[in-house]
């Protein structure tokens, strides 16, 4: 065969090849990514109770059940008011149950002093007399804005070096949204889900680690994670099935050690008065004397999972979470107890929160230490993937 033929075959073969490719390699399809509005509980007023309120530009007061524009002015500054007739703010009223509030742009909406991006709406609850007794106030705005608001509420952000850090709490702050929403239940601005307080501390680090990770959510067997975090695992994250936050053993929850978390110098140690340990028995009606408060069990890293308050008048079990909400102690990963003379209880312990799942601590040292947010997401959601968020996803 001749230099020419043989150059003519390659040339023929390549061709074949590529038509051969364009036949049988299907393109990868582009992600049908969702950017949902969600709906935040910023607070509520009560009667005659009132709240700061300003607004710049061109702004609406929309009723939410037919879309009617009730009131249409520029600007205002003065106090939004829970009046005997519903929200009251200067010298406009709505009489209606349900109004929205829409402004232009993402700093035009201050209330409490602090800038909102989306919409505000005022839900107006009603006494025995049929009159406005409570105002339920909640945002409504756009996922991706919700995230930022998050991540920067919940991480230092302007701290450098720690991108990844806020690109996993960003991942695990959009999960955890969307797994309420799936829930049926309504975000909470504060700790009780994820702290939210608007967008005046938006960081240029917090931005870009929103875009970087925009739509990606976690997920275990094709359905949204719960994706819990917390401030410090104190050593090691919990069991979200032990620790009775899921009713189901998940992969992705089982806990895991977290060795820089277990710094000694990092203990915290409160007293707990004897009046709170009291209230506790009380309110489980097993006498109004808490006589012991025992471990029922613990998981490997000392924290209590199970609780038995022992009353004069019998026992009752609690979840360790429940506990710890009601002493108002750091966390249940308790080292020592020593009971006081008055009969107080001085609890020495490790950790910050609950322990389920992302470990806003120890990520921010990971962080530093160079790891990328998968590598950090692997460590404390291990085995969950990582996909973006697609009306399949959103709405299975
Ligand atoms: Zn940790």
């Amino acid at each position: 065969m001749s230099k020419k033929l043989s150059l003519s075959f390659v040339a023929i073969f390549s061709v074949l090849i590529i038509l051969l490719a364009q036949v049988f390699t299907v393109a990868p399809p582009i992600p049908n990514v969702v950017n949902p509005m969600v709906t935040v509980k910023l607070q509520s007023i009560s009667r005659n109770g009132s709240i700061p309120l300003e607004i710049s530009g061109r702004w609406q007061l929309i009723d939410s059940s037919n879309d009617e524009v009730l009131i249409e002015r520029d600007n205002f500054r003065g106090d939004l008011r829970c009046d005997i007739t519903g929200p009251k703010f200067g010298p406009y009223a709505a009489n209606r149950d349900h109004v929205y509030l829409r402004c232009q742009g993402d700093k035009s909406l201050r209330l409490n002093y602090f800038s909102y991006p989306g919409e505000l709406i005022i839900e107006v609850e009603r006494n025995k007399l049929d009159q406005c007794h409570i105002l339920n106030l909640y945002l409504r705005l756009e996922l991706e804005d919700y995230v930022l608001g998050v991540i920067c509420g919940e991480l230092p952000s302007q701290t450098p070096g720690i991108s990844a850090a806020l690109q996993s709490q960003a991942i695990a702050a959009r999960t955890y949204a969307i797994f309420k929403i799936q829930q049926g239940k309504t975000l909470r601005g504060d700790s009780r889900d994820q702290v939210y307080k608007g967008s005046d501390h938006n960081t240029q680090q917090a931005i870009d680690a929103v875009h970087a990770t925009a739509g990606l959510v976690l997920s275990e067997n094709d359905v949204v994670l719960p994706s819990y975090f917390h401030r410090n695992c104190g050593g090691g994250t919990a069991n979200a099935f032990e620790a009775e936050f899921s009713k189901r053993p998940l992969a992705a929850l089982a806990g895991s050690p977290d060795s820089q978390c277990a710094d000694i110098y990092q203990r915290w140690q409160r007293t707990v008065p004897v009046s709170r340990l009291d209230k506790l028995s009380a309110e489980f009606k097993i006498g109004d004397t808490l006589l012991a408060l025992n471990t029922v069990n613990k998981d490997q890293f000392q924290r209590r999972l199970n609780m038995r308050l022992q009353g004069e008048k019998g026992h009752h079990d609690l979840t360790g979470e429940f506990v710890r909400a009601r002493l108002g102690l750091p966390s249940m990963i308790w080292h020592e107890l020593i009971i006081n003379r008055d009969g107080s209880i001085t609890v020495t312990g490790s950790g910050y929160g609950h322990g389920i799942g992302f470990c806003q601590d120890g990520a921010m040292r990971k962080a530093k230490r160079g790891l990328d947010y998968a590598t950090i997401l692997q460590h404390y959601y291990p085995g969950a993937n990582v996909e973006v968020l697609t009306a399949e996803l959103f709405n299975p």
